[in-house]
């Protein structure tokens, strides 16, 4: 039984015959308060939004413990809903970890992590495989309207633009926000007097060409204003919004108002208008009555881009950031919020972006593809207390190789590389690897290999394990996968 024991709500599967043996448990039925004479009990699927920022680092947000950037609408999401200090994203970069959230599956199985380059760049002619299901298809299919808002970046042809992956509309960048540079000097240079027509960077509607180049100055406002429009439309009916911001990815841009408005500078100044924006998102579906069948998640896509110095963000105590395996490069600030379903709680179990697609699937009764391998677990039993998390371990992957993996509370490093910088970098082997302990040692300082050896065995072993199924086993994984989904 997934039901919050608190909710109002009381919903199960042997209450709705009508539905099919498919649909889970988390359909929801609005039982209270109807007078007996009422019709029957009314199934209704929840809004599924995921608000996605771009190199936004653990250590970013007031409740995950920044002392200058001021997020009061986040602080009230975690406050409220579930902070969750133990997420993963898929990924160190773009593109191979929006792949991840958007199928369930690591870059290196659906084809979006590339051993030679980290991210998709405009003279791409590659994007996300037809064959992969996305959250968004899986989705539609259970009867939601779907829309993607911000950055894409899983191929800008049209064939691998979000509208031809599931989703109804589409509006904004389709690729990173420091591309299509228009000037000889470095990024690092620019982006200390950014300005507009540095980035000849293309607004999209749907498959047009709106504006060029975007006006970044406003376009986390016009991000959010274009996420509040697309839930007042679709009040009546199940939706899932993908509202991926640009930002505060480099260069960085905010709109008048909020220019100058934080300790923390410029930096500071975007994070508070994204805030702002997730503010009136909050409002929005609670003035239209649905807040409480709307389930919103907040995270970002990798770690803090530490070269950029006061234009990166921060891991907080975390190590390192954007582009490393290190936990700073790939542990997220994430907050689940759902007002009056998920027991409120600050949540130390892994998830990852990954497991999104499951959870997502279980709570709105759609499909999860059965005939591939998928890396992505259900949530749903730590959102709503019945249960652990299902995720046990996190394998962390730099362009097409496995560098470290976590099992329970430790980490062990194979392999290591410097923070992305755009130089040529050099990968050192560990063996025996690096070992930390993540829970009374976060920011991987202490190395302990030496005391557990049979730590690194087991791990050892997980990895070896992990190896052989992304060769052999295709059919093997994919029923274990279908296994834990049980
Ligand atoms: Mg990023």
């Amino acid at each position: 039984m997934l039901a919050n024991r608190n909710s109002p709500f009381r919903f199960g599967a042997a209450l709705l015959p009508g539905l099919p043996r498919s649909a889970p448990a988390l359909l929801l039925v609005l039982t209270l308060s109807l007078p007996a004479c009422q019709s029957p009990p009314e199934a209704v699927q929840p809004n599924l939004i995921v608000i996605f920022c771009d190199d936004l680092g653990y250590g970013d947000l007031g409740s995950f413990g920044h002392p200058t950037i001021r997020t009061p609408n986040l602080d009230r999401m975690a406050r409220e809903g579930q902070k969750w200090t133990h997420f993963y994203s898929a990924a160190s970069v773009c593109t191979p970890s929006r792949a991840a959230l958007l199928t369930g599956r690591l870059p290196v199985r659906n084809g979006m992590m590339s051993p030679k380059h980290r991210v998709l760049f405009p003279d791409s002619t590659s994007g996300i495989p037809e064959a992969e299901v996305t959250l968004a298809e899986a989705l539609r299919d259970a009867g939601y309207a779907t829309a993607c808002v911000g950055k894409w970046h899983l191929g800008h042809l049209p064939r691998f633009l979000p509208t031809n992956h599931g989703f109804d509309s589409y509006f904004g960048i389709p690729y990173s926000n420091d591309m299509d540079q228009t000037r000889k000097e470095s990024t690092r240079e620019l982006v200390k007097t950014a300005r507009v027509e540095y980035w000849n960077v293309p607004l999209l509607r749907d498959g047009e060409v709106v504006e060029r180049p975007a006006d970044q100055r406003t376009i986390t406002r016009r991000y959010s204003e274009e996420a509040v429009r697309f839930i007042r439309k679709n009040r009546e009916r199940p939706f899932f919004l993908y509202l991926a911001h640009n930002l505060p990815h480099v260069p960085l841009f905010a709109s008048e108002d909020f220019l100058g408005a934080s300790k923390r500078g410029l930096y500071g100044d975007v994070v508070e208008e994204i805030d702002h924006g997730v503010g009136q998102i909050m409002q929005a579906l609670t003035d239209l009555g649905i807040a409480e069948r709307s389930l919103v998640v907040f995270t970002s896509d990798n770690g803090p881009w530490l070269p950029y110095k006061e234009h990166g963000g921060s891991a907080g105590l975390l190590r390192d950031g954007k582009g490393t395996t290190w936990e700073g490069g790939m542990r997220e600030p994430t907050i689940f919020w759902w007002p009056g379903q998920l027991e409120s709680a600050v949540v130390m179990e892994m998830g990852s972006t990954l497991d999104l697609f499951s959870t997502f699937c279980e709570i709105a009764g759609a499909e999860v593809p059965s005939d591939r391998i998928m890396d992505s677990y259900d949530l749903s039993p730590v959102l709503f207390g019945s249960g652990e998390s299902p995720r046990r371990s996190m394998f962390f992957y730099r362009e097409s190789k496995l560098y470290a993996v976590r099992q329970g509370e430790f980490k062990a490093h194979f392999i290591t590389k410097p923070v992305y910088t755009g130089r040529p970098e050099t990968e050192t082997h560990h063996d025996p690897p690096l070992l930390y302990h993540l829970g009374r040692d976060p920011g991987e300082q202490y190395d302990v290999a030496r005391l557990h050896p049979d730590v690194i065995e087991s791990i050892e072993k997980l990895a070896a394990d992990h190896r052989s199924d992304m060769v052999l086993g295709a059919d093997r994984l994919a029923q274990r996968s279908t296994d834990a989904r049980r």
